[in-house]
């Protein structure tokens, strides 16, 4: 077999499945309409082709969506057969087809690719906005077996009997948008314009370089740490001008704004401060840039040596290093 007669034979061989496929779904369509599979004991089409005909779940799920969708407008098995629309797109489109409709929506998808044609379903088909959701899952831990940290003697329980393990999260106050999946992987969903769709496909063509694969993900992280910077430099401004200069001499307590952005965005805006248990306290509210090593034996304003401390660790932090009448 020659190279040429092998890309023949296979494109033939797509024309002929084509073929089969179409005759497949048209009589499928027929014997829904007689309710054949009804007399052959089975209460749907799908359970019919699954056991019978021996189709995946996708492959029966496709067929039959496609010979009812068929069953109303013929045409469509003309333009299966012709390859310009495919099961994937008829199963999105089948249900939206009504007579008033349907010519013009089988051309729009006509030879379409699958996101084509769900964007045309959508502007058939208008869906409500994906609520926004936080959600924190619990954390997936190694199942310990019932009894295990039971004393022998004591009873346990029939593990049919045990409740579910009580990790379930508290409810949240209203819906929001991140859920984690895994350590470390959140799962982030929220619906946009078309035009920010459109800028993010842009991003992902201008960085196909450093992301090869578009990975929103990645570009949400790049978008959110650009977007991070310019928010701390306005914030940072505007906290900045009221206090009067203290003086920027050589050896001054003077913090410069670029270390305070660094410190803030590294910090998340929230007091580093962390407790004799590990505990980190995170307070938002009235920070101050704090000198890890104090200012006064020499602790200088870089961003290794400047934390984000609230007013209470800031003061708790310099009443230990200086006293109860020290500052820092
Ligand atoms: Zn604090």
């Amino acid at each position: 077999l020659s190279d040429r007669h092998l890309l023949d034979e296979v494109k033939r061989l797509a024309a002929r499945e084509r073929d089969v496929t179409v005759e497949l779904i048209a009589h499928l369509a027929e014997v829904e309409e007689r309710g054949l599979h009804h007399a052959e004991g089975f209460d749907s089409m799908f359970l019919y082709c699954r056991q019978i005909l021996l189709l995946s779940e996708h492959a029966a799920y496709g067929r039959i969506e496609a010979a009812r969708a068929a069953r109303k407008f013929p045409i469509i098995l003309e333009m299966l057969a012709e390859g310009s629309l495919n099961l994937t797109t008829v199963g999105l489109v089948g249900r939206h087809l009504t007579r008033d409709n349907y010519r013009e929506v089988l051309a729009a998808a006509k030879a379409r690719s699958k996101r084509e044609v769900e964007e045309l379903v959508a502007r058939l088909h208008p869906q409500p906005d994906v609520p926004s959701s936080i959600r924190k899952l619990p954390e997936v831990k190694p199942v310990v077996a019932p009894g295990a940290l039971l004393p022998a003697s004591a009873p346990t329980p029939a593990p049919s009997a045990l409740p579910a393990p009580a990790v379930l999260p508290p409810a949240p106050p209203r819906p929001q948008v991140v859920t984690p999946l895994a350590p470390d992987r959140y799962k982030v969903q929220f619906t946009v314009s078309a035009k920010t769709c459109e800028k993010l496909r842009l991003a992902q063509d201008l960085l196909r370089h450093a992301i090869p694969d578009g990975d929103a993900g990645a570009i949400f992280d790049r978008a959110l740490t650009v977007l991070l910077e310019d928010l701390a430099r306005k914030k940072l401004a505007a906290t900045d001008r009221p206090r009067p200069s203290r003086g920027t001499a050589p050896g001054s307590r003077h913090i410069p704004a670029e270390v305070k952005r660094k410190v803030w965005i590294r910090d998340g805006g929230r007091c580093a401060f962390v407790g004799k248990g590990g505990r980190r306290c995170d307070q938002r509210a009235f920070l101050e840039f704090h000198h890890v090593e104090p200012y006064a034996v020499g602790g200088e304003a870089t961003v290794s040596n400047v934390e984000l401390r609230c007013r209470v660790h800031n003061r708790y932090e310099a009443e230990i290093f200086f006293g109860p009448h020290g500052s820092s």
